[in-house]
């Protein structure tokens, strides 16, 4: 999901907030970081066979220098609203709606299915 300019600026003002000390990039030592504008899923790793992923999303800061990332809770910083996180967290269910990707079920559901109706 792509963060727009608001919710970026938003991110900023939560990181001046609440990352306290120096900014150095604990590999290289610089500090130039650039917010990321769009915001990730990180899914639980299982090996249970299953459609449905547990994820929850992050927003990536990178350093300019050496491309270490640091992730936050998007929720935490309330750049994505909850009622958007329980969406792709899925639940096991039997269909196969289960999915993380709001534009992967619209694909889905657009898909012609084997052995359908003509
Ligand atoms: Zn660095």
């Amino acid at each position: 999901m792509e963060l727009s300019q608001e919710k970026v600026k938003h991110v900023k003002e939560w990181l001046d907030k609440h990352w306290t000390g120096d900014h150095n990039c604990p590999i290289c030592k610089s500090n130039v970081w650039q917010i990321v504008g769009m915001v990730y899923e990180i899914a639980r790793f299982t090996t249970e066979p299953t459609t449905a992923k547990t994820v929850f999303p992050i927003v990536n800061i990178v350093c300019q220098t050496c491309a270490y990332t640091m992730s936050f809770n998007a929720l935490v910083i309330g750049v994505v609203e909850q009622q958007q996180k329980q969406e792709p967290v899925a639940v096991p269910q039997p269909h196969v709606a289960a999915n993380t990707d709001a534009r992967i079920e619209e694909r889905q559901k657009q898909e012609p299915v084997a052995g359908g109706k003509p």
